[in-house]
């Protein structure tokens, strides 16, 4: 079974050391230290995408303190920061590439380092101001907090629970949908934020009842993914359906249907659906009820890797 490839990290994130400017400096001093670049979800990767491209401090210029994201230390105790900035590739041995592009051949702990730094950066970039009384704020904590000079509050970075759900119904048949900006026959699992005041088997029933009018009961947790796009974190359910008469919202939903394995292959086979790319947890929790990966004869519309 293939893996979720954004939940995979393996640095030791030493936030002890957050608060800690001499460990700070001192890991930034390491002469073994690596930084990594992103800007905009993306980051410098290798051209055939098997590593990041890291930089030295020395290569990376001055950079103040509070700019320093610090990830944290790989299984070898080499430590690790990131920077927003401006990515240029050097060569032709580099290429910008975003986090949803990266490919299985990226390792374990390369690609958790790429989704911790830009899920930071994603952040900071975002949350300026203070939600309390508007003044600009201050990145510390080694960037994992933003204070507040006016006020003295304190932001952490957010993520903002989503749930994504595969229903079967007793047949055993997933009920796939497709949103309306969607292109034609791109099919997904149904999914959506959880609201204020609402636990995450309510979200999975209220979702699937709004936007298909299907009944839901058993609600079953399977696994989560960060995506931070910008802030997302999607948490995966396999959830059983009481009903099957579909009725959808069509402000959310352009088409659902219930498919059998043998029906998601034939369609797929002729090209008339399309899955989710192989880096979501939707493709997950489709390959999942599928029994195994999906066919590699077939693209199914999204990156082969
Ligand atoms: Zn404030």
């Amino acid at each position: 079974m293939n893996e979720l490839r954004l939940s995979r990290a393996t640095h030791d994130r030493s936030a002890h050391l957050r608060l800690d400017p001499k460990a700070l400096d001192a890991a930034w001093s390491d002469p073994r230290a690596r930084v990594l670049l992103v800007r905009d979800s993306a980051s410098l990767l290798l051209a055939d995408g098997s590593d990041l491209v890291y930089l030295t401090p020395r290569q990376v210029g001055d950079v103040a303190p509070e700019d320093r994201l610090f990830l944290g230390f790989d299984e070898a105790g080499v430590p690790h920061f990131a920077v927003d900035r401006e990515l240029v590739a050097t060569g032709e041995e580099q290429r910008v590439t975003h986090l949803r592009e990266i490919s299985s051949r990226l390792s374990a702990g390369a690609s958790g380092l790429f989704v911790h730094a830009v899920g930071l950066a994603n952040w900071h970039a975002r949350h300026q101001f203070c939600p309390n009384c508007g003044a600009r704020t201050e990145s510390t904590a080694a960037g994992h907090v933003r204070r507040c000079p006016e006020c003295e509050a304190q932001q952490f970075p957010r993520s903002d629970p989503a749930v994504i759900m595969l229903v079967v119904d007793e047949d055993d048949r997933a009920l796939l949908g497709r949103a309306p900006v969607w292109p034609e026959g791109r099919f997904s699992t149904l999914a959506g934020f959880v609201e204020p005041g609402e636990s995450l088997e309510q979200a999975v029933r209220r979702e699937v009842l709004e936007e298909v009018g299907v009944v839901v009961d058993e609600v079953r947790y399977q696994a989560s993914q960060p995506w931070p796009f910008p802030s997302s974190l999607m948490l995966g359910f396999h959830a059983r359906a009481s009903s099957t008469e579909i009725t959808i919202d069509p402000e959310e939903i352009a088409e659902a249907r219930w498919l059998t394995r043998g029906e998601l292959l034939d369609a797929g086979r002729r090209g008339e659906i399309l899955m989710p790319g192989s880096i979501s947890i939707a493709r997950w929790l489709i390959e999942r009820w599928y029994g195994e990966p999906l066919p590699k004869s077939n693209s199914w519309g999204g990156s082969r890797t």
